[in-house]
């Protein structure tokens, strides 16, 4: 009986809407891999510079799991990773969606603000996700006043953990000279250090779209020249997510 009912549960969880979109194909959000992404509907977070309003403030999906599903059965030996991104994909159970994709075959890439420690854990500890994205929006004393949430301490709690396991992962900020600065950014660079973050660390230029915060591209010039250099910093434009 209590296998049924997990069963349903399981499946209930399957079928309902709560993919946004699926972009079928990228060659550029999973390194190395050739990827489609699944756009997880809804997130916790209402940052500033974020250009997925509509998948932010979205109530449900378009597609269930189970669609995501069936289209990757479509895809088995034309794409190797599946990116799950958002919105904020790590506010769902994963667990079973990750089995089944990893059953057919696929990398896991997670794009997450990184406030659902809980779910990420599990994910990282049952060897479901291969590579994680984790944003680090701001340094704790702006991290409210730019992502209109209160989960830094839930963010690093999922850094110390990508930090101590064997789990592939990169930490990256979204830099908009209006709302960082290099006194920032440095804090940000510090305190990875302190934490023991040894991998590069990606700073992703701002692009002006419509924007959550309704923001513009900065008049000033950020200050790059007086970057910490104790940890070897990265370049890109911004990432869907972020
Ligand atoms: S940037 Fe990412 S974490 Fe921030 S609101 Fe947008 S989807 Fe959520």
């Amino acid at each position: 009986m209590e296998k049924q009912l997990s069963i349903e549960k399981e499946n209930s969880l399957l079928n309902n809407k709560l993919i946004y979109d699926i972009t079928q194909f990228t060659h550029l959000d999973y390194p190395d891999h050739l990827a489609c992404i699944f756009w997880f509907s809804s997130c916790n977070m209402q940052c500033d510079f974020c250009y997925n309003k509509d998948i932010v403030y979205a109530k449900g999906g378009n597609f269930s799991m189970y669609y995501a599903l069936e289209f990757l059965k479509t895809r088995v030996g034309l794409l190797d990773g599946v990116v799950l991104s958002g919105g904020e994909a790590s506010s769902y159970n994963l667990k079973e969606f990750c089995l089944k994709i990893k059953e057919l075959g696929f990398l896991i890439k997670l794009d997450t603000n990184g406030t659902n420690y809980e779910k990420i854990k599990e994910l990282v500890q049952c060897n479901l996700v291969d590579f994680i994205a984790l944003d680090y929006k701001a340094p704790h004393y702006k991290f409210t006043q730019i992502t209109k949430s209160n989960k830094f301490s839930e963010f690093s709690q999922t850094l110390n953990l990508l930090i101590k396991s064997d789990i592939a992962y990169e930490v990256r900020t979204t830099l908009h000279p209006d709302l960082l600065t290099y006194k920032d950014i440095n804090n940000i660079i510090e305190d990875l250090v302190q934490r023991g973050y040894t991998n590069s660390y990606f700073l992703q230029e701002f692009l002006e779209t419509q924007n959550i915060g309704n923001i513009k591209q900065s008049t000033q010039k950020f200050q790059y020249n007086l970057l910490s250099n104790r940890l070897k910093v990265e370049y890109r434009y911004n990432t869907p997510h972020s």
